[in-house]
């Protein structure tokens, strides 16, 4: 059965296609994706404009527990709705407070205007999904797919025809073909990022869906440039945290994206806003963490990770 999909623009950050969410018009409307707190009066707006009640949304089917993605899930659990999460997201949608300590650490002065107020969500009302779990929701048959690389706690929503990736597919700079990289801390890790994306890749092919930038009706072919751009940022990030601290790795980073695949059709405006210095301390904050850890593999150990392991040598 083929859904009807409408592409809400939230303004997020008052800028136009900078995120979306999600209306699917099966035996009930259900939300993929409900974006910030502060994004749900134009969410709301959006949802009225297809001709349907937002209070009676059934279920809110989420990628992953970023307040861009998952911020208003209370202000829609209140009014009834299921919300649908990776098990890790799970006690955070009922208690955000600790999200939202992390957040404001990232994001500082900018969280209050970026990301509202969050409210909890009823644990009756949370629905945890397993790995490869297939399950109908108002008539549309979803399977969940866990993909972490982005953060830990990540789905990515399968249905026959589409594919709703999260930030694990990355994001298109709005009106271009320009890919960037989100890779904000704690949990950034690019071996499982560029696994994720073979999972995906391995789908027979359909249509994906940016929650940062939209629909691409070749979903092969983005998913192809996505995996690619994936491995080209952890590259650049681990040179960048190589040519020192503070002032000289963000130097070191800008001049990277300034170089990246499309950024020539990425208006000046654009460049400041989607990929200026708080797009570049937030990437670089999560990169060094995932050095840390070991998780800022290079192309190389990526594809050995993913390679047949080598036999131990025998021992007598
Ligand atoms: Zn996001």
């Amino acid at each position: 059965m083929a859904v009807l999909i409408h592409d809400i623009d939230l303004n997020y950050l008052d800028t136009p296609g900078a995120a979306s969410a999600f209306l699917l018009m099966g035996d009930a409307p259900l939300l993929v994706e409900c974006g910030p707190a502060a994004c749900f009066d134009t969410l709301c707006a959006g949802i009225r404009a297809h001709g349907v009640d937002p209070t009676r949304i059934s279920d809110v089917v989420v990628t992953h527990i970023h307040l861009d993605h998952a911020g208003a899930a209370g202000h829609f659990a209140r009014h009834g709705a299921r919300i649908h999460v990776h098990p890790l997201g799970v006690k955070h949608l009922v208690d955000p407070a600790k999200l939202v300590e992390s957040s404001r650490r990232v994001h500082g002065e900018r969280y209050d205007r970026w990301y509202g107020d969050l409210l909890p969500v009823p644990q009756a009302q949370i629905r945890e999904w397993q790995d490869g779990e297939t399950g109908t929701l108002a008539g549309a048959p979803f399977r969940a797919h866990f993909t972490p690389g982005h953060a830990r706690h990540h789905i990515a929503w399968e249905l026959p025809t589409e594919l709703f990736a999260g930030d694990v597919g990355a994001m298109v700079i709005p009106g271009t073909q320009c890919i960037s990289v989100p890779t904000p801390p704690p949990e950034f890790d690019t071996p499982a990022w560029g696994q994720s994306l073979t999972r995906l890749r391995a789908l027979p092919p359909r249509r994906v869906w940016c929650t940062h930038g939209g629909a691409q009706p070749d979903g092969a072919d983005y998913l192809r440039r996505a995996a690619f751009r994936v491995e080209e940022e952890c590259r650049a990030l681990a040179s960048a945290l190589a040519a020192g601290d503070g002032a000289a790795a963000d130097s070191h980073y800008k001049s990277h994206l300034d170089r990246i695949e499309h950024i020539d059709r990425v208006s000046p405006d654009q460049r400041a806003h989607f990929l200026g210095h708080a797009f570049r301390q937030m990437n670089l904050q999560g990169a060094e963490r995932a050095l840390g850890k070991g998780l800022l593999a290079h192309t190389a150990q990526t594809a050995a990770l993913t390679a047949a392991p080598t036999p131990p040598s025998p021992t007598r």
